[in-house]
């Protein structure tokens, strides 16, 4: 089980390593990302999938299909939440983890027996870890120097050689995805 910290809490340590950090952007980001990525699998069209996934992820999801509820029976798929949990900084990376509830319609319409008692829909949790791309120490690529954060300018700048570099939110791949039912 996930320990569940308060969300502002989880927010400000995330910001403290990736002062761009925002998460109203990750959260709605989540949202469209699980979206593609299950219609991708449903329509076995991997090639469609427009996030940064990671490879032992796309195999877990293909060794794991029933886990996924991923079956072209399904109409579709609603993410209704999804905010942060967890954040954790690793030796390599920022990992954060966000809480989403996932509804699942299938239509009678759509499905086998076309018997409208068959129209159903699911609710499961998925919880979402990404890895921080953008590297979270704060040394120079040029010098190796400490960094500083130029909020006006929204870049990070080396104090002794004064090169700077972005560092965007923007930058997460998803590295797993656990079910809980
Ligand atoms: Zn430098």
């Amino acid at each position: 089980m996930i320990q569940r910290e308060e969300k502002i809490i989880v927010e400000n340590r995330i910001k403290n390593d990736i002062p761009t950090f925002d998460r109203e952007r990750l959260n709605q980001y989540t949202k469209s990302a699980i979206v593609n990525i299950y219609n991708s699998f449903s329509n076995g069209d991997l090639n469609n999938i427009n996030v940064r996934v990671s490879k032992e992820l796309l195999n877990k999801i293909s060794n794991n299909m029933e886990l996924y509820r991923i079956s072209k029976d399904y109409d579709n798929i609603v993410v209704q939440y999804a905010d942060i949990i967890d954040y954790e900084r690793k030796e390599d990376a920022g990992y954060v983890k966000i809480y989403t509830t996932i509804n699942f319609y299938d239509n009678y319409k759509n499905n086998e027996t076309r018997n409208y008692f068959d129209d159903k829909n699911w609710n499961d949790t998925w919880i979402i870890t990404y890895k921080a791309l953008s590297n979270v120490d704060n040394n120079c690529k040029n010098c190796g120097s400490e960094m500083e954060y130029n909020k006006e300018k929204d870049v990070y700048e080396c104090k002794f050689c004064r090169s700077s570099f972005h560092k965007d939110s923007k930058d997460w791949k998803i590295v797993d995805i656990e079910v809980e039912k």
